[in-house]
């Protein structure tokens, strides 16, 4: 199993945080290999346990925080022993309990292990004000945006661009006016491929541009 470049998308894969043609990729393969897709068939439990995780409890929005999933994950394949399943069900009830807890203190504290890249962003949208700093993840790039100034009620989609000048979705929001929102947009294109991102206002014809960054 080592050497499968796919075994470190699993985690993310059955978190549903992959964008949309990787999650395809991922499923085409996990339905070929046999090794992924018991791995798959191991961890929907402890995703399911995470689901019951209560979001309100963190004060910053994610249902579970980007780098919980992938911690849970490295704890259970961790602690995997290979033929004795009735044990694993104990362990990976345990190991979901304590990533959630060290997971949402670390979180509380602004996760100091998570490299934060500030970038400028530039508003085209009169009173929007905002800031944004990435976060590189093997599985692609979270674009962590703060900002007031986007019309209440207002749907904004955002696109990665990478340096081929493709554009790939990382998601959207609702713009909150004067009250300050904080997003975490995640998109499946590497950092190291990334060259920028836009925000546009979804209900506009034109799809204007709300906001800009170039890295
Ligand atoms: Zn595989």
């Amino acid at each position: 199993m080592s050497g499968d470049p796919f075994r470190e998308s699993l985690g993310a894969f059955v978190l549903g945080q992959l964008g949309e043609p990787e999650r395809i990729a991922v499923q085409a393969h996990v339905d070929g290999c046999p090794a992924c897709r018991a791995e798959v068939a191991d961890l929907r439990p402890a995703v399911e346990l995470l689901g019951l995780a209560d979001p309100s409890r963190v004060s910053d929005a994610p249902a579970v925080p980007a780098g919980l999933g992938e911690s849970v994950l490295a704890r259970i394949r961790a602690e995997r022993r290979p033929r004795r399943a009735p044990r694993r069900a104990a362990l990976v009830a345990a190991a979901v309990l304590i990533a959630v807890s060290a997971g949402g203190i670390g979180y509380a504290v602004g996760r100091p292990t998570a490299p934060l890249e500030p970038v400028a962003v530039a508003g085209s949208a009169p009173g929007v004000s905002a800031r944004a700093a990435l976060v590189p993840h093997t599985w692609g790039m979270e674009i962590k945006l703060e900002a007031t100034g986007f019309t209440p009620g207002r749907a904004y989609r955002v696109l990665v661009r990478d340096r081929a000048g493709r554009q790939s979705p990382a998601g959207g929001f609702v713009g909150t006016g004067t009250v300050p929102m904080t997003c975490n947009l995640n998109s499946s294109v590497l950092r190291r491929d990334a060259a920028g991102f836009t925000v546009l206002d979804a209900g506009d014809a034109g799809g204007a541009v709300a906001l800009a960054a170039d890295f």
